[in-house]
Protein backbone atom coordinates (compact mmCIF):
# COMPACT_ATOMS: atom_id res chain seq x y z
CA UNK A 1 0.00 0.00 0.00
CA UNK A 2 1.27 3.51 -0.33
CA UNK A 3 2.10 5.06 2.77
CA UNK A 4 3.82 8.18 2.83
CA UNK A 5 6.26 7.84 -0.11
CA UNK A 6 6.97 4.12 -0.56
CA UNK A 7 4.77 1.37 -1.24
CA UNK A 8 4.86 -1.21 1.01
CA UNK A 9 3.26 -3.65 3.65
CA UNK A 10 1.99 -2.39 7.07
CA UNK A 11 3.67 -3.12 10.13
CA UNK A 12 1.06 -4.50 12.83
CA UNK A 13 2.33 -8.44 11.45
CA UNK A 14 -0.84 -9.35 10.89
CA UNK A 15 -2.81 -10.08 7.37
CA UNK A 16 -6.25 -10.29 5.51
CA UNK A 17 -6.92 -11.42 2.85
CA UNK A 18 -9.28 -9.83 0.05
CA UNK A 19 -11.80 -12.51 -1.36
CA UNK A 20 -14.10 -13.06 -4.38
CA UNK A 21 -17.22 -13.07 -2.54
CA UNK A 22 -18.94 -15.53 -5.22
CA UNK A 23 -15.90 -18.01 -5.82
CA UNK A 24 -13.96 -17.53 -2.78
CA UNK A 25 -10.40 -17.63 -4.43
CA UNK A 26 -7.78 -15.47 -2.71
CA UNK A 27 -7.33 -12.04 -4.63
CA UNK A 28 -4.78 -10.29 -2.30
CA UNK A 29 -3.29 -10.57 1.04
CA UNK A 30 -2.34 -7.39 2.74
CA UNK A 31 -0.11 -6.84 5.79
CA UNK A 32 -2.08 -4.68 7.66
CA UNK A 33 -1.64 -1.53 8.54
CA UNK A 34 -1.43 0.32 12.32
CA UNK A 35 -1.08 3.74 14.23
CA UNK A 36 3.18 3.66 13.12
CA UNK A 37 1.88 3.24 9.68
CA UNK A 38 -0.58 5.97 9.88
CA UNK A 39 1.40 8.38 11.76
CA UNK A 40 3.94 8.29 8.57
CA UNK A 41 1.49 8.68 6.13
CA UNK A 42 0.03 11.64 7.89
CA UNK A 43 3.08 13.18 8.33
CA UNK A 44 4.11 12.72 4.41
CA UNK A 45 0.96 14.48 3.83
CA UNK A 46 1.17 17.34 6.27
CA UNK A 47 4.93 18.08 4.21
CA UNK A 48 4.01 17.17 0.67
CA UNK A 49 0.68 19.10 0.63
CA UNK A 50 1.99 22.64 0.95
CA UNK A 51 3.74 22.78 -2.56
CA UNK A 52 0.58 21.12 -3.99
CA UNK A 53 -2.00 23.85 -2.15
CA UNK A 54 0.67 26.36 -3.84
CA UNK A 55 0.63 24.44 -8.00
CA UNK A 56 -1.12 26.25 -10.28
CA UNK A 57 -4.53 24.91 -10.28
CA UNK A 58 -3.75 23.81 -14.41
CA UNK A 59 -1.63 21.02 -12.68
CA UNK A 60 -3.51 19.86 -9.85
CA UNK A 61 -6.55 19.89 -13.10
CA UNK A 62 -4.23 18.03 -15.13
CA UNK A 63 -3.80 14.93 -13.27
CA UNK A 64 -7.71 14.48 -12.39
CA UNK A 65 -7.83 14.46 -16.28
CA UNK A 66 -4.75 12.22 -16.60
CA UNK A 67 -6.74 9.80 -14.37
CA UNK A 68 -9.63 10.00 -16.25
CA UNK A 69 -7.54 8.71 -19.21
CA UNK A 70 -6.23 6.29 -17.08
CA UNK A 71 -9.49 5.19 -16.16
CA UNK A 72 -10.71 4.90 -20.02
CA UNK A 73 -7.72 3.16 -21.36
CA UNK A 74 -7.64 0.59 -18.06
CA UNK A 75 -11.13 -0.23 -18.45
CA UNK A 76 -11.86 -3.51 -18.64
CA UNK A 77 -8.90 -4.25 -15.85
CA UNK A 78 -10.73 -1.84 -13.53
CA UNK A 79 -14.49 -3.51 -14.07
CA UNK A 80 -12.96 -6.62 -13.87
CA UNK A 81 -11.54 -5.62 -10.18
CA UNK A 82 -14.52 -4.17 -9.41
CA UNK A 83 -16.43 -7.97 -10.13
CA UNK A 84 -14.02 -10.16 -8.52
CA UNK A 85 -13.80 -7.82 -5.44
CA UNK A 86 -17.31 -6.76 -4.96
CA UNK A 87 -19.42 -9.78 -6.72
CA UNK A 88 -21.48 -6.53 -8.27
CA UNK A 89 -22.54 -7.79 -12.03
CA UNK A 90 -21.02 -6.73 -14.98
CA UNK A 91 -23.22 -3.45 -15.33
CA UNK A 92 -22.96 -2.74 -11.80
CA UNK A 93 -19.20 -2.31 -12.51
CA UNK A 94 -19.82 -0.75 -15.58
CA UNK A 95 -21.41 2.04 -13.52
CA UNK A 96 -19.29 2.61 -10.95
CA UNK A 97 -16.39 2.74 -13.35
CA UNK A 98 -18.63 5.35 -15.61
CA UNK A 99 -19.45 7.30 -11.99
CA UNK A 100 -15.35 7.07 -11.07
CA UNK A 101 -14.41 8.66 -14.16
CA UNK A 102 -16.84 11.37 -14.16
CA UNK A 103 -15.92 12.57 -10.95
CA UNK A 104 -12.06 12.53 -11.89
CA UNK A 105 -13.51 15.27 -15.58
CA UNK A 106 -15.65 16.81 -13.04
CA UNK A 107 -12.76 17.29 -10.28
CA UNK A 108 -10.61 18.62 -12.82
CA UNK A 109 -12.49 22.08 -13.22
CA UNK A 110 -12.77 22.57 -9.60
CA UNK A 111 -9.07 24.16 -8.93
CA UNK A 112 -10.20 27.04 -11.30
CA UNK A 113 -13.72 27.54 -9.25
CA UNK A 114 -12.16 27.88 -5.97
CA UNK A 115 -12.82 31.43 -5.61
CA UNK A 116 -12.29 33.83 -2.98
CA UNK A 117 -14.27 37.40 -2.20
CA UNK A 118 -13.68 41.65 -1.53
CA UNK A 119 -15.77 42.40 1.31
CA UNK A 120 -16.92 45.66 1.99
CA UNK A 121 -15.29 47.80 5.20
CA UNK A 122 -16.29 50.53 7.28
CA UNK A 123 -12.73 51.15 8.06
CA UNK A 124 -11.30 53.85 6.02
CA UNK A 125 -8.69 52.70 3.64
CA UNK A 126 -9.52 49.14 4.71
CA UNK A 127 -9.21 46.28 2.57
CA UNK A 128 -10.90 42.49 3.19
CA UNK A 129 -9.97 39.90 1.00
CA UNK A 130 -11.27 36.40 1.81
CA UNK A 131 -9.51 33.94 0.18
CA UNK A 132 -10.40 30.43 -0.20
CA UNK A 133 -7.98 27.71 0.82
CA UNK A 134 -7.63 23.63 1.01
CA UNK A 135 -7.92 22.36 4.52
CA UNK A 136 -4.88 20.77 4.65
CA UNK A 137 -4.79 17.03 5.27
CA UNK A 138 -8.25 14.87 4.51
CA UNK A 139 -9.19 11.53 5.85
CA UNK A 140 -11.19 9.18 4.08
CA UNK A 141 -12.99 6.27 5.25
CA UNK A 142 -14.87 4.36 2.84
CA UNK A 143 -17.49 1.36 2.43
CA UNK A 144 -17.67 -1.56 0.80
CA UNK A 145 -20.34 -1.42 -1.90
CA UNK A 146 -19.01 0.73 -4.06
CA UNK A 147 -15.46 0.93 -2.95
CA UNK A 148 -14.00 2.76 -5.79
CA UNK A 149 -16.68 5.38 -6.60
CA UNK A 150 -16.85 5.93 -2.67
CA UNK A 151 -13.62 6.82 -2.11
CA UNK A 152 -12.97 8.81 -5.00
CA UNK A 153 -15.98 11.16 -4.66
CA UNK A 154 -14.11 12.40 -1.55
CA UNK A 155 -10.08 12.02 -3.07
CA UNK A 156 -10.67 13.49 -6.22
CA UNK A 157 -11.89 16.95 -5.24
CA UNK A 158 -9.65 16.96 -2.00
CA UNK A 159 -6.59 16.32 -4.09
CA UNK A 160 -7.78 18.66 -6.72
CA UNK A 161 -8.40 21.75 -4.40
CA UNK A 162 -4.79 21.18 -3.29
CA UNK A 163 -5.57 18.84 0.10
CA UNK A 164 -3.27 15.59 0.80
CA UNK A 165 -5.52 12.98 1.45
CA UNK A 166 -5.33 9.55 3.89
CA UNK A 167 -7.54 7.16 2.61
CA UNK A 168 -9.28 4.22 4.54
CA UNK A 169 -10.62 1.72 2.48
CA UNK A 170 -13.14 -1.14 3.72
CA UNK A 171 -11.52 -4.32 5.16
CA UNK A 172 -13.83 -5.97 1.97
CA UNK A 173 -12.21 -3.68 -0.80
CA UNK A 174 -9.18 -2.46 -0.22
CA UNK A 175 -7.76 -3.16 -3.67
CA UNK A 176 -10.97 -1.20 -5.66
CA UNK A 177 -11.55 0.84 -2.77
CA UNK A 178 -7.88 2.18 -2.38
CA UNK A 179 -4.88 0.37 -3.56
CA UNK A 180 -5.85 0.35 -7.55
CA UNK A 181 -6.74 4.65 -7.42
CA UNK A 182 -3.51 4.91 -6.03
CA UNK A 183 -2.22 3.35 -8.89
CA UNK A 184 -4.22 5.58 -11.22
CA UNK A 185 -3.42 8.97 -9.75
CA UNK A 186 0.12 8.00 -9.19
CA UNK A 187 0.14 6.62 -13.28
CA UNK A 188 -1.45 10.28 -13.49
CA UNK A 189 1.16 11.83 -12.19
CA UNK A 190 0.33 12.95 -8.50
CA UNK A 191 3.47 13.65 -6.45
CA UNK A 192 4.32 11.20 -4.30
CA UNK A 193 3.04 11.83 -0.42
CA UNK A 194 0.09 13.16 -1.17
CA UNK A 195 -2.47 10.06 -1.34
CA UNK A 196 -1.56 7.30 1.09
CA UNK A 197 -3.84 3.96 1.62
CA UNK A 198 -3.96 2.37 5.50
CA UNK A 199 -5.31 -1.08 4.91
CA UNK A 200 -5.96 -1.75 8.39
CA UNK A 201 -8.88 -2.81 10.95
CA UNK A 202 -11.25 -0.08 12.32
CA UNK A 203 -10.50 -1.53 16.00
CA UNK A 204 -6.45 -1.11 15.18
CA UNK A 205 -6.81 2.62 13.07
CA UNK A 206 -10.03 3.43 13.22
CA UNK A 207 -10.17 5.57 16.26
CA UNK A 208 -5.95 7.21 15.42
CA UNK A 209 -7.52 8.04 11.70
CA UNK A 210 -10.27 10.09 12.86
CA UNK A 211 -8.05 11.86 16.07
CA UNK A 212 -4.90 11.98 14.80
CA UNK A 213 -4.13 16.16 14.89
CA UNK A 214 -3.24 15.96 10.75
CA UNK A 215 -6.77 16.20 8.97
CA UNK A 216 -9.15 19.04 9.38
CA UNK A 217 -11.71 17.15 7.54
CA UNK A 218 -13.06 13.46 8.18
CA UNK A 219 -15.31 12.25 5.12
CA UNK A 220 -16.97 9.45 6.28
CA UNK A 221 -19.05 7.12 3.75
CA UNK A 222 -20.73 4.39 5.59
CA UNK A 223 -23.65 2.94 8.36
CA UNK A 224 -24.66 5.17 10.88
CA UNK A 225 -23.87 3.75 14.08
CA UNK A 226 -20.28 3.91 12.80
CA UNK A 227 -20.90 7.55 11.56
CA UNK A 228 -22.14 8.66 15.10
CA UNK A 229 -19.06 7.37 16.46
CA UNK A 230 -17.03 9.10 14.61
CA UNK A 231 -18.55 12.35 15.03
CA UNK A 232 -17.90 11.48 18.77
CA UNK A 233 -14.33 11.31 18.27
CA UNK A 234 -13.89 14.24 15.79
CA UNK A 235 -13.87 16.58 18.54
CA UNK A 236 -13.48 20.28 16.33
CA UNK A 237 -12.90 18.64 12.98
CA UNK A 238 -14.92 19.13 10.21
CA UNK A 239 -17.29 16.37 9.21
CA UNK A 240 -18.65 15.20 5.49
CA UNK A 241 -20.97 12.09 6.94
CA UNK A 242 -22.65 10.00 4.65
CA UNK A 243 -24.77 7.57 6.09
CA UNK A 244 -27.07 4.59 5.98
CA UNK A 245 -30.49 4.62 4.26
CA UNK A 246 -34.12 3.41 4.46
CA UNK A 247 -35.71 4.85 1.23
CA UNK A 248 -38.92 4.59 0.68
CA UNK A 249 -40.54 4.37 -3.28
CA UNK A 250 -43.60 5.40 -2.97
CA UNK A 251 -46.08 4.37 -5.65
CA UNK A 252 -49.67 6.96 -6.07
CA UNK A 253 -52.77 5.46 -7.39
CA UNK A 254 -52.40 7.28 -10.61
CA UNK A 255 -48.87 6.25 -11.71
CA UNK A 256 -47.68 4.28 -14.60
CA UNK A 257 -47.47 0.57 -13.45
CA UNK A 258 -45.22 -0.65 -15.68
CA UNK A 259 -43.08 2.25 -15.02
CA UNK A 260 -43.09 1.65 -11.36
CA UNK A 261 -42.77 -1.88 -11.47
CA UNK A 262 -39.51 -1.37 -13.92
CA UNK A 263 -38.08 1.34 -11.52
CA UNK A 264 -38.67 -0.59 -8.20
CA UNK A 265 -37.03 -3.45 -9.38
CA UNK A 266 -33.87 -2.08 -10.33
CA UNK A 267 -34.68 0.34 -7.50
CA UNK A 268 -34.88 -2.81 -4.79
CA UNK A 269 -32.11 -5.06 -6.34
CA UNK A 270 -29.55 -3.35 -8.57
CA UNK A 271 -26.30 -4.48 -6.66
CA UNK A 272 -28.30 -6.99 -4.60
CA UNK A 273 -29.85 -4.13 -2.66
CA UNK A 274 -26.44 -3.54 -1.21
CA UNK A 275 -26.92 0.20 -2.11
CA UNK A 276 -27.19 3.36 0.48
CA UNK A 277 -29.97 4.88 -1.50
CA UNK A 278 -31.76 1.35 -2.26
CA UNK A 279 -35.72 1.49 -2.01
CA UNK A 280 -36.09 -0.61 1.18
CA UNK A 281 -39.70 -0.05 1.35
CA UNK A 282 -42.29 0.27 -1.37
CA UNK A 283 -45.25 1.89 -0.17
CA UNK A 284 -48.45 1.65 -2.42
CA UNK A 285 -51.94 3.18 -2.34
CA UNK A 286 -54.38 0.67 -1.81
CA UNK A 287 -56.58 0.62 -4.88
CA UNK A 288 -53.41 -0.24 -6.96
CA UNK A 289 -52.08 -2.37 -4.48
CA UNK A 290 -52.60 -5.98 -5.43
CA UNK A 291 -51.86 -5.00 -9.02
CA UNK A 292 -49.20 -3.44 -8.58
CA UNK A 293 -47.42 -5.91 -6.49
CA UNK A 294 -48.34 -8.82 -8.64
CA UNK A 295 -46.82 -7.41 -11.75
CA UNK A 296 -44.07 -6.87 -9.38
CA UNK A 297 -43.50 -10.39 -7.81
CA UNK A 298 -43.22 -11.50 -11.34
CA UNK A 299 -40.68 -9.70 -12.41
CA UNK A 300 -38.84 -10.49 -9.21
CA UNK A 301 -39.07 -14.01 -9.52
CA UNK A 302 -37.56 -13.97 -13.22
CA UNK A 303 -34.24 -12.28 -11.84
CA UNK A 304 -31.23 -14.33 -12.72
CA UNK A 305 -28.98 -14.25 -9.57
CA UNK A 306 -25.44 -16.29 -10.06
CA UNK A 307 -22.06 -15.62 -11.17
CA UNK A 308 -21.56 -11.92 -11.50
CA UNK A 309 -18.98 -12.17 -14.00
CA UNK A 310 -21.47 -13.76 -16.76
CA UNK A 311 -23.30 -10.73 -18.57
CA UNK A 312 -26.96 -12.27 -18.29
CA UNK A 313 -26.52 -12.08 -14.18
CA UNK A 314 -28.77 -9.86 -12.90
CA UNK A 315 -28.29 -10.34 -8.92
CA UNK A 316 -24.40 -11.67 -7.64
CA UNK A 317 -23.54 -12.88 -4.45
CA UNK A 318 -24.14 -10.28 -1.37
CA UNK A 319 -20.38 -9.05 0.77
CA UNK A 320 -19.71 -11.71 2.89
CA UNK A 321 -20.88 -14.73 5.33
CA UNK A 322 -21.70 -12.15 8.48
CA UNK A 323 -23.71 -9.50 6.03
CA UNK A 324 -25.80 -12.64 4.37
CA UNK A 325 -26.43 -13.94 8.87
CA UNK A 326 -27.48 -10.11 9.55
CA UNK A 327 -30.05 -10.14 6.31
CA UNK A 328 -31.12 -13.51 7.14
CA UNK A 329 -31.79 -12.26 10.41
CA UNK A 330 -34.18 -9.61 9.62
CA UNK A 331 -35.72 -12.13 7.17
CA UNK A 332 -36.48 -14.00 10.30
CA UNK A 333 -37.87 -11.69 12.35
CA UNK A 334 -39.71 -9.58 10.34
CA UNK A 335 -41.73 -13.22 9.60
CA UNK A 336 -41.78 -13.95 13.37
CA UNK A 337 -43.75 -9.85 13.25
CA UNK A 338 -46.58 -11.29 10.55
CA UNK A 339 -44.48 -10.40 7.38
CA UNK A 340 -45.67 -12.47 4.19
CA UNK A 341 -42.90 -14.06 1.86
CA UNK A 342 -44.31 -13.49 -1.48
CA UNK A 343 -40.54 -14.08 -3.58
CA UNK A 344 -37.15 -15.48 -1.94
CA UNK A 345 -35.38 -18.78 -1.88
CA UNK A 346 -32.03 -20.44 -0.07
CA UNK A 347 -28.94 -18.87 -0.48
CA UNK A 348 -26.81 -20.99 -3.26
CA UNK A 349 -23.53 -20.56 -5.21
CA UNK A 350 -19.56 -22.12 -4.54
CA UNK A 351 -19.77 -19.59 -1.46
CA UNK A 352 -23.21 -19.72 -0.46
CA UNK A 353 -23.34 -15.95 -0.78
CA UNK A 354 -26.39 -15.86 -3.70
CA UNK A 355 -29.58 -15.25 -1.87
CA UNK A 356 -32.27 -14.86 -4.30
CA UNK A 357 -34.54 -11.77 -4.04
CA UNK A 358 -37.22 -11.69 -1.22
CA UNK A 359 -40.53 -10.01 -1.23
CA UNK A 360 -42.42 -9.58 1.85
CA UNK A 361 -45.78 -7.95 1.99
CA UNK A 362 -45.78 -6.37 5.32
CA UNK A 363 -46.79 -3.09 7.65
CA UNK A 364 -44.05 -0.64 8.38
CA UNK A 365 -43.33 -2.09 12.17
CA UNK A 366 -41.35 -5.47 10.92
CA UNK A 367 -37.86 -5.61 10.71
CA UNK A 368 -37.24 -5.50 7.03
CA UNK A 369 -39.14 -2.01 7.23
CA UNK A 370 -37.80 -0.55 10.10
CA UNK A 371 -34.26 -1.36 9.39
CA UNK A 372 -31.92 -0.67 6.55
CA UNK A 373 -31.55 -4.34 5.29
CA UNK A 374 -28.57 -3.66 2.90
CA UNK A 375 -29.71 -6.67 0.52
CA UNK A 376 -32.03 -7.85 -1.82
CA UNK A 377 -34.75 -7.78 0.59
CA UNK A 378 -38.16 -5.73 -0.46
CA UNK A 379 -40.76 -4.90 2.05
CA UNK A 380 -44.47 -3.88 -0.09
CA UNK A 381 -46.36 -1.45 2.22
CA UNK A 382 -50.32 -0.95 1.71
CA UNK A 383 -50.87 2.81 2.28
CA UNK A 384 -55.05 4.00 3.06
CA UNK A 385 -54.13 6.81 1.01
CA UNK A 386 -51.80 9.63 -0.26
CA UNK A 387 -51.55 11.42 3.01
CA UNK A 388 -51.06 7.75 4.69
CA UNK A 389 -48.36 7.02 2.44
CA UNK A 390 -46.81 10.10 3.11
CA UNK A 391 -46.69 8.96 6.82
CA UNK A 392 -45.83 5.97 6.14
CA UNK A 393 -42.74 7.09 4.39
CA UNK A 394 -41.80 9.67 6.57
CA UNK A 395 -41.94 6.74 9.87
CA UNK A 396 -37.94 6.28 9.72
CA UNK A 397 -34.56 7.58 11.28
CA UNK A 398 -33.17 7.68 8.01
CA UNK A 399 -33.98 10.06 4.96
CA UNK A 400 -31.34 9.79 2.15
CA UNK A 401 -33.29 8.89 -0.94
CA UNK A 402 -36.52 8.35 -1.98
CA UNK A 403 -39.06 7.89 -5.20
CA UNK A 404 -42.49 8.86 -6.16
CA UNK A 405 -44.76 7.51 -9.15
CA UNK A 406 -47.35 9.59 -9.87
CA UNK A 407 -48.58 10.48 -13.65
CA UNK A 408 -49.20 14.31 -12.34
CA UNK A 409 -46.36 15.56 -11.60
CA UNK A 410 -47.08 18.52 -9.79
CA UNK A 411 -48.76 16.29 -7.43
CA UNK A 412 -46.09 14.10 -6.92
CA UNK A 413 -44.17 17.18 -6.67
CA UNK A 414 -45.68 18.91 -3.64
CA UNK A 415 -45.61 14.82 -2.37
CA UNK A 416 -41.85 15.01 -2.60
CA UNK A 417 -41.44 18.48 -1.18
CA UNK A 418 -42.83 16.79 2.02
CA UNK A 419 -40.45 13.64 2.10
CA UNK A 420 -38.19 13.83 4.69
CA UNK A 421 -35.20 12.96 2.66
CA UNK A 422 -32.36 14.81 1.33
CA UNK A 423 -33.46 13.39 -2.20
CA UNK A 424 -36.51 12.52 -4.19
CA UNK A 425 -36.91 11.06 -7.87
CA UNK A 426 -39.98 11.84 -9.51
CA UNK A 427 -41.11 8.73 -11.81
CA UNK A 428 -37.44 7.29 -11.36
CA UNK A 429 -35.77 5.01 -9.21
CA UNK A 430 -34.50 6.21 -5.97
CA UNK A 431 -30.65 4.60 -6.67
CA UNK A 432 -29.19 7.27 -8.54
CA UNK A 433 -27.24 6.25 -12.00
CA UNK A 434 -26.60 9.82 -13.04
CA UNK A 435 -22.91 11.39 -12.30
CA UNK A 436 -24.61 14.90 -11.68
CA UNK A 437 -25.29 14.46 -7.99
CA UNK A 438 -26.52 16.86 -5.30
CA UNK A 439 -25.72 13.33 -2.73
CA UNK A 440 -26.91 13.49 0.66
CA UNK A 441 -29.34 12.97 3.34
CA UNK A 442 -31.12 14.43 6.38
CA UNK A 443 -31.78 13.08 9.62
CA UNK A 444 -30.05 9.73 10.75
CA UNK A 445 -28.45 9.91 7.27
CA UNK A 446 -26.11 11.90 7.44
CA UNK A 447 -24.58 16.01 7.06
CA UNK A 448 -22.82 16.71 4.17
CA UNK A 449 -23.04 17.08 0.57
CA UNK A 450 -21.62 15.67 -2.48
CA UNK A 451 -20.93 16.95 -6.25
CA UNK A 452 -19.91 20.14 -7.75
CA UNK A 453 -19.84 23.06 -5.71
CA UNK A 454 -20.64 21.30 -2.41
CA UNK A 455 -17.30 19.05 -2.92
CA UNK A 456 -15.43 22.53 -3.22
CA UNK A 457 -16.69 23.90 -0.09
CA UNK A 458 -16.41 20.72 1.79
CA UNK A 459 -12.60 20.51 1.38
CA UNK A 460 -12.06 24.41 1.59
CA UNK A 461 -12.25 26.80 4.29
CA UNK A 462 -11.97 30.73 4.15
CA UNK A 463 -9.00 32.79 5.66
CA UNK A 464 -10.19 35.99 6.17
CA UNK A 465 -7.27 38.65 5.36
CA UNK A 466 -7.65 42.38 5.43
CA UNK A 467 -4.83 45.08 4.52
CA UNK A 468 -4.98 48.13 6.03
CA UNK A 469 -3.72 50.46 2.99
CA UNK A 470 -3.11 53.95 4.93
CA UNK A 471 -1.68 54.98 8.69
CA UNK A 472 -5.42 55.06 10.41
CA UNK A 473 -6.03 56.47 13.93
CA UNK A 474 -7.29 54.19 16.80
CA UNK A 475 -9.72 55.23 19.86
CA UNK A 476 -8.18 53.35 22.72
P1 LIG B 1 -19.40 0.47 8.09
O1 LIG B 1 -19.88 1.69 8.80
O2 LIG B 1 -19.35 -0.79 8.83
O3 LIG B 1 -17.91 0.72 7.54
C1 LIG B 1 -17.57 1.83 6.73
C2 LIG B 1 -16.08 2.11 6.88
O4 LIG B 1 -15.81 2.50 8.22
C3 LIG B 1 -15.17 0.91 6.60
O5 LIG B 1 -13.99 1.36 5.97
C4 LIG B 1 -14.85 0.41 8.01
O6 LIG B 1 -13.64 -0.32 8.08
C5 LIG B 1 -14.74 1.72 8.75
N1 LIG B 1 -14.91 1.61 10.20
C6 LIG B 1 -15.59 0.67 10.91
N2 LIG B 1 -15.53 0.94 12.22
C7 LIG B 1 -14.80 2.09 12.35
C8 LIG B 1 -14.39 2.88 13.46
N3 LIG B 1 -14.75 2.57 14.70
N4 LIG B 1 -13.69 4.01 13.21
C9 LIG B 1 -13.36 4.37 11.95
N5 LIG B 1 -13.70 3.64 10.86
C10 LIG B 1 -14.41 2.52 11.06
O7 LIG B 1 -20.28 0.37 6.76
P2 LIG B 1 -20.22 -0.75 5.63
O8 LIG B 1 -20.80 -2.01 6.16
O9 LIG B 1 -18.87 -0.78 5.03
O10 LIG B 1 -21.22 -0.11 4.55
C11 LIG B 1 -22.60 -0.23 4.62
C12 LIG B 1 -23.24 1.00 5.23
O11 LIG B 1 -22.77 2.17 4.56
C13 LIG B 1 -24.74 1.02 5.04
O12 LIG B 1 -25.35 1.50 6.22
C14 LIG B 1 -24.95 2.00 3.90
O13 LIG B 1 -26.21 2.61 3.84
C15 LIG B 1 -23.87 2.98 4.16
N6 LIG B 1 -23.53 3.69 2.94
C16 LIG B 1 -23.85 5.01 2.85
C17 LIG B 1 -23.60 5.70 1.67
C18 LIG B 1 -23.95 7.15 1.53
O14 LIG B 1 -23.41 7.80 0.64
N7 LIG B 1 -24.83 7.70 2.36
C19 LIG B 1 -23.00 5.04 0.61
C20 LIG B 1 -22.70 3.69 0.74
C21 LIG B 1 -22.95 3.02 1.91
Amino acid sequence: MPIGTTWRGGRTGKTRASTDPYRGDTLAELDQAGEDDLTEAYDTATAAQRDWASAPPLVRADVMRRAADVMTDRKDEITGWLVRETGGTLAKAELEWNLVRSVMWEAASMPHHVEGRIMPSDIPSKESRVYREPVGVVAVISPWNFPMQLSNRSVAPALAVGNAVVLKPAGDTPVTGGLLLARIFEEAGLPPGLLSVVVGSGSDIGDAIVEHPAPRVVSFTGSTPVGKGIAQKAGLKKLALELGGNGPLIVLADADLDLAVSAAVFGSFFHQGQICMIANRIIVEASVHDEFLQRFVDRVKALTVGDPSDPATQLGPVINASQLEGIQDKLKRAQDEGAQVLAGGEPFGPTGLCLPPHVLSAGNDVATAREEVFGPVITVIRADNEEDALRIANDTEYGLSSAVFSRDVGRAARFARRIQAGMTHINDSPVNDDANTAFGGVKGSGIGRFGGQWAIDEFTTDHWISVQHEPREYAI
